[in-house]
């Protein structure tokens, strides 16, 4: 059997003492109590006295107005608001793969338009969607996790100097070829720390590539223990190191 994030995720969860509950839609929320239907057509209820919720997203609501003053909105955003770029929108989930996925985040009709990290449209979901009994729909949004965002913002920004310099857009960073990657510290200590790495390849299923999964499982790693608390703490002041550009950052991945 494969070792699944779920998997992990169930683990973490039942360690801490954190109750889940997926595949359902938040109704409502009042102080100290949440309501959900889930795919089943469940209604339930829930006491809480802290609680996560992860919602549909939805961007900036930005209104695109062309020269002539039309709102182009529809045009240039899918439904929650994001930029459409280089994707095969429209396909079905069943359908969805790989090569779907933008590469060049360069949207279509305005070609001096680029959009990267989260602010671009996705192709589709990337776990199968579902509708409640009553029409609600219920669907993880797809992650645009942290180093796909900044791979997608280089390509991007090397595109525009590529528009500059007279060329075409040349660089590429597709989800579908990228890994994620997630260090989610439970016990900040260096003794007795605790922390999941989690490390993910394609983020973006691509079966054109890995038939089986849509995943090269080589390279897709979940473990929960101490060195992934010593790297979160690394990785904390590689990155504030980083971000002031102090001599070598660029070597900091
Ligand atoms: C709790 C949490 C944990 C995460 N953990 C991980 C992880 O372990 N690994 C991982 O890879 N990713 C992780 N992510 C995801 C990662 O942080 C994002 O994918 C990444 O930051 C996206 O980068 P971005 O530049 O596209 O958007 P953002 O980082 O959101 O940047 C957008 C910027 O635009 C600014 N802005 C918004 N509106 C306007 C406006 N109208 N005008 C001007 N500026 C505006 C905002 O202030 C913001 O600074 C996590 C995210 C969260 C919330």
């Amino acid at each position: 059997k494969i070792f699944t994030s779920e998997d992990m995720a169930r683990y973490v969860f039942e360690q801490y003492g954190i109750k889940w509950e997926i595949r359902s839609h938040v109704r409502k929320v009042e102080e100290g109590k949440v309501y959900t239907v889930n795919l089943d057509g469940e209604e339930k209820e829930f006491d809480f006295d802290f609680a996560m919720l992860i919602p549909p997203f939805k961007a900036q609501p930005i209104k695109w107005i062309d020269k002539d003053g039309n709102d182009i909105t529809d045009k240039m955003c899918n439904p929650a608001g994001f930029v459409k770029v280089d994707a095969n929108y429209g396909k079905p989930y069943d359908e969805l793969d790989g090569p779907d996925w933008p590469r060049k985040y360069q949207n279509p009709i305005y070609k001096n338009v680029f959009a990267a990290g989260i602010a671009f449209a996705p192709p589709g979901p990337l776990s199968k969607p579902g509708k409640a009994p009553d029409g609600t729909p219920i669907g993880p949004t797809p992650p645009r996790t942290g180093y796909t965002a900044e791979l997608s913002g280089k390509a991007a920004a090397l595109n525009i100097v590529d528009m500059i310099e007279g060329r075409e857009p040349s660089h590429t960073a597709s989800m579908a070829e990228t890994p994620g990657l997630c260090v989610a510290s439970m016990k900040n200590k260096i003794l007795d720390g605790e922390a999941a790495t989690i490390a993910i390849y394609p983020v973006a299923r691509n079966r054109a590539a890995y038939p089986e999964y849509g995943r090269d499982l080589d390279n897709c790693a979940a473990e929960v223990g101490m060195a992934g608390a010593w790297f979160k703490l690394f990785l904390h002041y590689a990155f504030l190191y980083k971000l002031q550009a102090k001599p070598g950052w660029k070597l900091i991945p």
